[in-house]
């Protein structure tokens, strides 16, 4: 059984269950790890309150310095790590090495960011006077991770976090820890002891014994609407801050002019990279009824030409889903969709082999009755629904409780500006859909989360301010008691 990393080290611990970490791909046990609770939870916290004295004081160009060290080592152990997360998480190679990169970028732009300023100056109401505003640390961030991106998000809250000058405690998905826990041995050993903490466990016993947990005054979480919602649910009456990066259920809209190959790759990309398991995949698509049917069947044939397959393989396109219920739960929705009346142009069939493998799969004739165009579906599925003008499309593309990404392709600016003008939700995407800027925030509108992530504003969620009034002076004022007489 692999340690869990506390206090600056790989720490074995005793828990009565362990968790076998399977690979999806072929369905093998990669390794085991703790199943933590309440007790390691505390250690864990124990530590990063022990090292957030002297964390918050570093200056903070010191704090760069080993924030920098962070990223340095994480791309030295690219390739081994690279290889762990396809191996417990399934996405193909590329798109991991692209995960690494940009986990390692998030560190150092946090490096850089986290010594730009802290807080503002305001201009005072009297000559003798000075007011600002102090942008301060909060303490220990519990960082609660989904499976899908497990470096990627970790980093998203981490980074900040720590370039704030809080220390953290992370707590991984309980079906993809390994990643992150050799991330921490090789990469946040370059940190103070109890700087960063890394717990194993499941959501309800791990999870939630961080969340209630006392000495953590801030949850930094991103998965399901229903996890968010159970966690706002215990911490709000402890008044915690909270940072909750939820569901989506992402459109895209087809431009009336956009050319067709473009718009075909944009989406299957969008659609189809990591098996459609990301948060702001393109779960819904608006096409100009118009162009629908060359539209439909362009698509269906380029994503038959994608390969299903391990993503260790070179030729692999498109790797497993994450495990059997996540497929099981696109089967249903796909089966609900042809059941009421949809077209099933390309996939909609598992593939005879081991791994929670599923195709591509193309729908038409669907509606916003069916849970396909209504609820998350996080698998790789394209359901094609057409608009007259683009009015509809607009109001096609609101009309869902989740606000987290949209994507248009098309070239007219008339448009593009109504869409991004008008449509509800937290990154808009024209062109070039699913592209991140660390400099540009992220998050959701609606039910899709609270708070933002990367950019300044991923960095002013782990800060709370406070506000400093100085009297420099300090001479008594005509305004005090006792009233009427002018003062002693
Ligand atoms: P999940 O909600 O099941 O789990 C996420 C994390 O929360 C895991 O570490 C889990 O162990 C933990 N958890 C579960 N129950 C808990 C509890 N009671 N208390 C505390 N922690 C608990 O989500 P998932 O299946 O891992 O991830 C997929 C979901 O994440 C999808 O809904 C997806 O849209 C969402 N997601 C959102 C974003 C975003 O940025 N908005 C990004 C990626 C994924």
């Amino acid at each position: 059984m692999l340690p869990m990393f506390i206090d600056g080290k790989p720490t074995r611990v005793e828990t009565a269950e362990t968790i076998g970490v399977i690979n999806p791909a072929t369905e093998e046990r990669l390794a085991e790890v703790p199943a933590g609770g309440p007790a390691e939870v505390d250690r864990a916290v124990a530590a990063a309150v022990r090292a957030y004295p002297e964390w918050r004081r570093t200056p903070a160009p010191e704090r760069a310095r080993m924030l920098h060290e962070v990223a340095a080592r994480l791309r030295r152990h690219q390739d081994e790590l690279v290889r762990l997360l396809t191996q417990e998480e399934g996405k193909p190679l590329p798109e991991n090495d692209e995960e690494l990169v940009w986990t390692a970028d998030t560190f150092d732009y946090y490096a850089e960011l986290g010594r730009h300023e802290r807080g503002r100056l305001i201009p005072p109401g009297d000559p003798d006077q000075f007011n600002f505003v102090l942008k301060e640390p909060y303490g220990v961030v519990a960082c609660i991770v989904p499976w899908n991106y497990p470096l990627l998000l970790m980093a998203w809250k981490v980074a900040p976090a720590l370039a704030g000058g809080n220390t953290v405690v992370i707590k991984p998905s309980e079906l993809t820890p390994l990643t992150t826990l050799r991330a921490a041995e090789v990469a946040f050993s370059a940190l103070p002891p109890g700087t960063v903490n890394v717990v194993t466990g499941y959501g309800a016993q791990a999870g939630e014994a961080l969340v209630r947990h006392p000495e953590v005054p801030v949850v930094a979480f991103t998965g399901s609407l229903a996890t968010g919602q159970h966690i706002t649910s215990l911490a709000a009456p402890m008044m915690k801050t909270l940072h909750l990066e939820l569901g989506g259920k992402d459109p895209m809209v087809i431009g009336p002019d956009i050319e067709q190959d473009l718009a075909v790759r944009a989406l299957a990309y969008a659609a189809l990279i990591n098996a459609g398991q990301v948060c702001t995949s393109t779960e819904r698509v608006y096409v100009p009824r118009d162009r629908f049917a060359s539209f439909a069947s362009d698509l269906t044939d380029f994503v038959r030409t994608l390969r299903l397959g391990d993503g260790l393989e070179s030729t692999t396109d498109i790797g497993p889903m994450i495990r059997e219920p996540f497929r099981a739960r696109v089967e249903a929705q796909v089966a609900e969709a042809v059941a009421q009346g949809a077209r099933l142009l390309s996939g909609g069939a598992r593939p005879a082999r081991p791994g929670y493998f599923y195709p591509p799969t193309v729908l038409t004739d669907v509606h916003h009755g069916m849970c396909v165009m209504r609820d998350e579906t996080f698998g790789p599925v394209i359901p094609l629904m057409a608009y007259g003008d683009f009015e509809q499309a607009i109001a096609l593309a609101n009309d869902s409780p989740y606000g987290l990404g949209a994507s248009l392709m098309c070239r007219d600016p008339r448009l593009v500006k109504r869409f991004f003008e008008e449509v509800q939700a937290g990154t808009v995407w024209i062109n070039d859909p699913l592209t991140d800027n660390y400099a540009g925030p992220f998050g959701g509108m609606k039910m899709s989360g609270l708070g933002r992530e990367l950019g300044q504003e991923g960095l002013d969620e782990f800060l709370r301010v406070k506000h400093v009034h100085w009297d420099i002076v300090g001479a008594p004022k005509d305004y005090w008691y006792p009233y009427g007489q002018g003062g002693p």
